[in-house]
């Protein structure tokens, strides 16, 4: 009975111990997150810290097990500390700030799924009139168009600039649509804010942390595109750099990532849509036409998006896309547009 004791007593001296270790642990690791990117910490650990316990390690346990409570030790710390660190954000599910959704941003009854259709750029008041007549026609409630185009060569055309805005809120006002149009740079902002009734930001500046600022300090809708080269968690924390300016009309727009696959122009990373709407409170829309960069399999990735709970899509169209100036290889004609809406049997009221 005696012994018993001992070892009892013993073994609740080693487990304060451990607990005073692991306390120390978690706070090292924690001061190392936030100074070094996370996989670097991931690779140390595995290549540096383990390495250095199996050196030293020469007790009668197995190898292998000492390097397994290691490893899950480790693994868990950081999950612990990942998911403290999420938890604290505004966007985040987890807490009770309050975020709009569409058809609350623009006061509209029941809408679902949110469609915006509309061409890659602005290109004159006429061509973009027919897209808004037939979008009127079908009910649908939002324009998009760029006047400022993000293009990879700077001999393209680079969009009409405050000349196209205008273009596109004459003929939004005329066909009662709400305008998208991107912004691209914080100096244009009072400029587009002017003309326009949601900011797009593009995939190009998602992580333009000055622009997320600026539009977040409007009370306008933005819609905010995935980095091509981002992770989920990066597009999270871009949203909350909106968030954190006072704004709670934020639109995440899925419009695929690049990968090594090239017969999309991206590849649409359709488990963004459920991860977003489970980890925080925002809309999610998917982009088809940039994440397809075809229109051939469009439907059926449409109702893929919407099966997986997106809230909307965003469709690029244009009167004549053999002639458009930019995407035109993507841009759906009006008939291609209106097949792609009945495709989906919506109830649009
Ligand atoms: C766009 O929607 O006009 C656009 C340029 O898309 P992205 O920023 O996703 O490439
Ligand atoms: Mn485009």
């Amino acid at each position: 009975m005696f012994i018993l004791c001992r070892i009892e007593e013993c073994m609740e001296e080693v487990n304060r111990h451990i607990l005073g270790l692991v306390e120390e642990q978690t706070h090292l690791l924690h001061e190392m997150l936030l100074r070094e990117d996370r996989n670097k910490i991931r690779d140390l650990i595995q290549e540096k810290f383990i390495g250095k316990i199996m050196e030293v390690h020469n007790g009668s346990l197995p190898a292998e097990l000492i390097k397994e409570i290691f490893i899950n030790m480790y693994n868990l710390e950081l999950k612990y500390l990942d998911e403290k660190e999420e938890r604290k954000l505004l966007v985040s599910s987890n807490n009770n700030v309050k975020f709009l959704d569409i058809n609350e941003m623009f006061g509209l009854g029941y809408v679902n799924p949110t469609i915006i259709g509309g061409p890659c750029a602005i290109e004159s008041t006429e061509s973009l009139e027919k897209v808004a007549v037939m979008l009127q026609s079908l009910n649908i409630k939002f324009i998009r168009a760029g006047a400022f185009k993000p293009r990879t060569s700077p001999y393209d055309f680079q969009g009409l600039g405050e000349e196209g805005l205008k273009i596109l809120r004459e003929v939004s006002d005329k066909y009662s649509l709400y305008a998208v149009t991107e912004v691209m740079d914080t100096r244009a902002v009072d400029i587009v804010d002017k003309y326009t009734d949601v900011f797009q930001i593009g995939a190009r500046n998602m992580q333009n942390f000055e622009l997320l600022k600026e539009v977040g300090r409007y009370n306008k809708p933005v819609i905010l595109k995935r980095g091509m080269s981002s992770t989920i968690n990066e597009l999270i924390y871009a949203s909350e750099y909106i968030a954190l300016q006072g704004s709670r009309k934020i639109i995440i727009c899925e419009r695929g990532i690049r990968t090594f696959e090239n017969k999309t122009r991206n590849t649409l990373d359709i488990s963004s849509i459920p991860i977003i709407k489970i980890e925080t409170k925002l809309p999610v829309i998917v982009d088809l036409s940039h994440s397809l960069g075809r229109k051939d399999i469009i439907l059926q990735i449409a109702k893929a998006a919407l099966a997986v709970g997106a809230d909307g899509i965003m469709v690029e169209v244009h009167p004549n896309p053999q002639t458009a100036l930019s995407d035109s290889n993507q841009q759906l004609n009006l008939l291609e547009f209106k097949n792609l809406i009945n495709g989906l049997n919506l109830l649009i009221k």
